[in-house]
């Protein structure tokens, strides 16, 4: 779709053949209006344009009138009106130069006068900081009251911006403008339902905010490609083979998830490697008419396995931008190659364009190639309730918040800038959000100029003020619940560097903690089952740095097994397992054999490692219940469940083994003795219960010892159901906050 950004324009003779492009795509797509026409009404806008920025170059060095013409190339993709074209060619004449928006009326319908006018307004938006994010907001969304073209302009406006954006010599501003659009047009273009210009938009912002994590993904992506490229031709052929001539298939193709929501999902689900999502791809079906959506959907579901509860059907039900398909998702296309679920959609042509460029699909064109969208949709109504009802600024976010960033909140620093950060943030994210020192030196948090636990989770509008000694430095037990990867990045290479023993002896501990809970075991003096892992010989050093990574919960206990070498995990479960050790016969497969008498499933009713919907199938050699531990078993044909005794996964590739357990028995999370002692007063003990009911962990026993010189001592056994090891940490630190008679505590035991 983007053609290079970099290019650049020899001669004005270049930028001329670029308008009769645009000529040749309008005519393209509007068959009713004369050819002309069109090439009159883009001429003249151009022409005009020319002549106003005449002199004036971008920070590319290439003219000025390049980024005008660039803009409306894209927004062709959204088929507009000739008026909306013209207004884009015009777009920074009024702003940016000596001619006014009369001039532009003299000359032109008055809508586009309008609409030119409009984007002035937009643009007259001149807050410092992060304040500037919201009322932007406002201001898009009233414009988009008054004329929804306003907007589309706007955002292909952006868009170019955001590809020419390196070329703006400062860095702070080039993350501000990234972040702005990120916040603000992105969530709009998702709200309009032009997929196509929110996806594009987020790619560049992800690209100029994380040049690092985008050039791994896209990498990864290029190395995925081939494969991927053979499963979905095979996948194609088997689909149209099916369908053969009982219906019209107008086309099948399939869509790659976007570099951006590929970084947030893995982000999201802790992945590595881009091939760990599944998701990674959907195939797309479009055919002529509903019915025969629905009749595809029938023989898909028939020739392979649906998976229960990822049916959607968005036909009967579309999502509030209009969206309409059909998603499913099934495993068995083609599993010689892929054995995960694949994604399908299926849908009209009518539906595909809405799904592509949502709102501007309304376009009709007059003879005279001008077009009205219509003002009533569903979310036009929402968001002009909101502006109706809300003169308070900060009751206008957290309605916003519902309708537009169900994901994110926004607070204020004392000057009364607004910080943007994902649900569920501290004020130790928001700390590190305006600066690193600023989060490593923190000592106290206020929120609306009450104290705060530095694990509280902040609340959109709240305000927020953060204390700082110059003495103090970050523990890495606040890793635990930072939501931001920039705080948890710095908080890293702040301990890594600072506290790296103490790190050492906390994945240690953490290690020991996972392996006693399910292998009744923990490490040596020499980490001896570190020795080889992931494949490489680790010296003493490097078997450290191992550790150092658990104890900064970068690697989790679970990834550590997986890596392990065969004689370590053997080692592990042969110690484990209450039955007598069988030798392995080499070269037995000793899985295949029971897959004809075993039933697929796939549901969440088994977590396989941290997974849930892996497709596996129950062995029938000691068919589990839901009452028995279990253990996953990789084989040659897929997973298989076995009971944890089961005699026959002994004997095969033990490293195939992955811890498992029923969903819906508890998650064993970590249960811990703990010793604290408080001042003898009416009421401690209710206070530090109200503290343990706050942080979910649950009373297993208590012990109250007799007070002694005004204190007490009191021995607890408390649960959580979070395989959260910093947990100790936290629960002293509020009560340090919250419990004034808290004199101290000790942790006797954790596992
Ligand atoms: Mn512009």
């Amino acid at each position: 779709m983007e053609k290079n950004p970099l290019l650049q324009i020899g001669d004005i003779s270049e930028i001329d053949a670029m308008v009769d492009v645009l000529v040749e795509r309008t005519c393209g797509y509007m068959k009713t209006v004369p050819h002309e026409m069109v090439h009159d009404a883009l001429w003249r806008a151009y022409e005009f344009a020319k002549k106003a920025h005449d002199g004036q170059m971008r920070k590319s060095g290439n003219p000025y009138i390049v980024h005008p013409v660039r803009a409306a190339e894209y927004l062709l993709m959204l088929k507009p009106d000739l008026v909306t074209i013209q207004a884009c060619i015009l777009h920074d004449v009024a702003e940016d130069t000596d001619f006014t928006i009369e001039d532009i009326s003299k000359e032109f319908w008055s809508e586009v006068a309008a609409i030119c006018e409009g984007l002035t307004k937009l643009s007259t938006i001149r807050y410092r900081g992060e304040e500037r994010t919201v009322w932007s907001l406002r201001k898009m969304l009233l414009a988009m009251v008054d004329d929804l073209r306003v907007v589309l302009v706007k955002l292909a406006d952006r868009y170019h911006n955001m590809c020419t954006l390196e070329f703006h010599p400062d860095p702070v501003k080039r993350e501000r403008i990234a972040l702005e659009t990120l916040n603000v047009y992105a969530p709009i273009a998702d709200r309009l339902g032009i997929f196509e210009f929110k996806e594009a938009l987020e790619t560049q912002c992800f690209r100029i905010l994380y040049p690092e994590e985008y050039k791994k993904i896209q990498s990864e992506l290029d190395e995925l490609r081939d494969k991927q490229n053979l499963f979905v031709t095979k996948a194609k052929d088997l689909i149209r083979e099916l369908i053969k001539d009982t219906l019209t298939v107008h086309d099948i193709s399939y869509r790659i998830k976007s570099p951006y929501s590929i970084f947030k999902k893995m982000e999201r689900k802790n992945y590595e490697h881009v091939s760990d999502l599944y998701d990674l791809f959907a195939i797309r079906i479009i055919t002529d008419n509903i019915p025969h959506c629905y009749e595809i959907l029938w023989m898909i579901h028939n020739s392979w396995t649906p998976i229960p509860r990822r049916f959607k059907d968005y036909i009967a039900l579309p999502k509030e931008n209009g969206y309409q398909s059909l998603h499913t998702s099934v495993v068995g296309i083609f599993p010689e190659f892929r054995n995960q679920p694949t994604e399908i959609q299926i849908r009209t042509p009518d539906m595909h364009r809405q799904a592509e460029i949502g709102i501007a699909a309304h376009f009709e064109y007059s003879e005279t190639g001008k077009s009205v969208i219509a003002n009533d949709t569903y979310w036009v109504r929402t968001i002009k309730n909101i502006l109706d009802n809300v003169n308070e600024w900060q009751e206008f976010l957290s309605e916003m918040k519902v309708s537009v960033f169900s994901d994110q909140i926004f607070v204020f620093t004392p000057n009364g800038d607004i910080i943007t950060l994902p649900k569920g943030s501290s004020p130790i994210d928001f700390a590190y959000a305006i600066h690193s020192e600023l989060g490593n030196h923190m000592i106290v948090a206020k929120v609306n100029g009450q104290v705060v636990p530095l694990d509280y989770h902040l609340r959109n509008g709240e305000n927020v003020q953060i204390v700082t000694d110059k003495n103090r430095s970050p523990s890495p037990s606040w890793l635990s619940f930072v939501k931001t990867s920039r705080a948890r990045d710095v908080i890293r290479q702040f301990i890594n560097r600072e506290q790296r023993d103490e790190l050492i002896d906390k994945g240690r501990f953490i290690l020991n903690s996972y392996l006693e809970h399910n292998y009744g075991r923990v490490l040596d003096k020499d980490l001896s089952i570190l020795r080889n892992l992931d494949g490489h010989m680790l010296d003493t050093k490097q078997k450290e740095d191992v550790l150092v990574q658990i104890g900064n919960l970068s690697r989790k206990p679970s990834s550590i097994l997986r890596a392990l070498h065969d004689d370590a995990l053997r080692s592990l479960w042969e110690r484990t397992l209450p039955v007598q050790v069988i030798p392995p016969k080499k070269g037995t497969p000793v899985v295949s054999k029971w897959t004809p008498e075993t039933q697929q499933e796939i549901d969440d009713s088994i977590i396989i490692g941290w997974e849930r919907d892996i497709p596996y199938k129950i062995a029938l050699c000691c068919t589990p219940t839901s009452k028995d531990r279990i253990v996953a078993y990789v084989g040659h044909n897929g997973v298989m469940i076995h009971r944890y005794d089961c005699k026959s996964i002994i004997q095969g590739d033990l490293d195939r083994c992955i811890p498992s357990r029923w969903s819906n028995v508890p998650q064993h999370g970590v249960t811990f003795i703990i010793e604290i002692v408080v001042e003898d007063k009416l009421g401690v003990l209710r206070k530090i219960t109200e503290v343990l009911y706050q942080m979910e962990l649950n009373i297993e026993s208590l012990s109250v010892a007799p007070f002694e010189n005004g204190l007490g001592k009191n021995q607890l056994t408390l649960h959580t159901k979070d395989e959260d090891y910093y947990i100790y940490d936290r629960l002293i630190e509020r009560l340090h906050f919250e419990v004034p008679e808290f004199k101290e505590g000790k942790l006797l035991s954790m596992k």
